[in-house]
């Protein structure tokens, strides 16, 4: 995410005077002065509120120095975060995570005292998710209008946690992004392609061009047909078991969720995919702007509780 689009914010601010020009203009030659200078001031400042505001607010959560306990979770706890190798990229990591948690709804489910509670951890894991994501598209930007709501555990299609509860997270069309608190945590602590955090932000860039249909938004090769033909070789080979082991069989569901598991697998077991799949990897990469099997892994220590 940028924190200060410099062209950006020149633009609105360009429209903005515009407005308010115009507005000025109306004054000095039409016969409702006062109505056509509040109407063009008032609408220029309007349009610099709500199209700049935010850039205002997120340089200003940026000059604040980042919490120390956050840097001690993301420490123990995202293995992507230990290994980046320059201040810069730790900086934007951090700028990423704090923005992220300051521009999304995250919070536990349930209404009033029943609703659970949730740590810091939980908060740093699915911004971390995103800040992964993120980490090679500067120009990437989360759309606002999901709530990310977090269940204690696995949940079912009625939201309980009851019985045969198997889902570990959920992206709805146009709703909510939903999690297990429990499964979040434990795919940061495995490597196993198996990493919800991951997961459910993946179909949120599937999602952003209005379709799960295992192409992400803002791809160079979003209407390419090797992308297209990779996925439909791939999910038959998955399907018929003539895949190599490195993807979760759940990538043989649909396009969507290949891509998804595909995108678990690109950050959790680089090498092995780099290895398996070098045409899925390469196109994954040249998407992501990052390319993790080169990155040094830096494992965390492996006792936890
Ligand atoms: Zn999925």
């Amino acid at each position: 995410m940028q924190v200060w689009p410099s062209a950006k914010i020149r633009a609105h601010l360009g429209v903005a005077l515009g407005l308010a020009l115009a507005g000025l203009a109306g004054a000095a030659f039409g016969a409702w002065p006062w109505t056509a200078a509040a109407l063009g001031l008032g609408l220029g400042a309007g349009w610099y509120l709500w199209m700049a505001g935010r850039y205002h607010r997120r340089r200003s959560l940026v000059a604040e120095p980042f919490p120390e306990p956050w840097r001690k979770i993301l420490n123990r706890r995202v293995d992507f975060y230990r290994s980046l190798d320059s201040d810069d990229a730790r900086r934007r990591f951090e700028d990423d995570v704090r923005i992220f948690l300051a521009e999304q709804q995250v919070y536990g489910a349930g209404e009033g005292d029943a609703r659970l509670e949730i740590d810091d951890e939980t908060r740093l894991l699915i911004a971390a998710s995103a800040a992964i994501l993120g980490h090679g598209m500067p120009d990437l930007e989360w759309p606002r209008m999901r709530d990310i709501v977090v269940h204690p555990r696995a949940f079912d299609e009625n939201y309980s946690g009851e019985g045969d509860a198997h889902i570990s997270g959920m992206v709805h069309y146009q709703g909510p992004i939903l999690y297990s608190e429990r499964d979040l945590k434990l795919g940061f602590r495995r490597h196993d392609g198996h990493n919800v955090g991951l997961h459910e932000l993946a179909h949120v860039l599937d999602l952003a061009d209005g379709a799960a249909d295992g192409v992400p938004a803002g791809a160079a090769w979003v209407s390419s047909a090797p992308w297209l033909e990779i996925v439909s070789d791939r999910l038959r080979k998955l399907r018929q078991h003539r895949y190599p082991h490195v993807l979760r069989d759940y990538a043989g569901t649909n396009e969507a969720e290949f891509f998804a598991v595909a995108v678990e697998s690109f950050f959790e077991r680089p090498r092995k995919l780099r290895d398996k799949d070098p045409e899925l990897y390469t196109m994954l990469s040249e998407y992501f702007g990052q390319d993790p099997a080169k990155t040094p892994q830096r494992r965390s220590p492996r006792k936890f509780r």
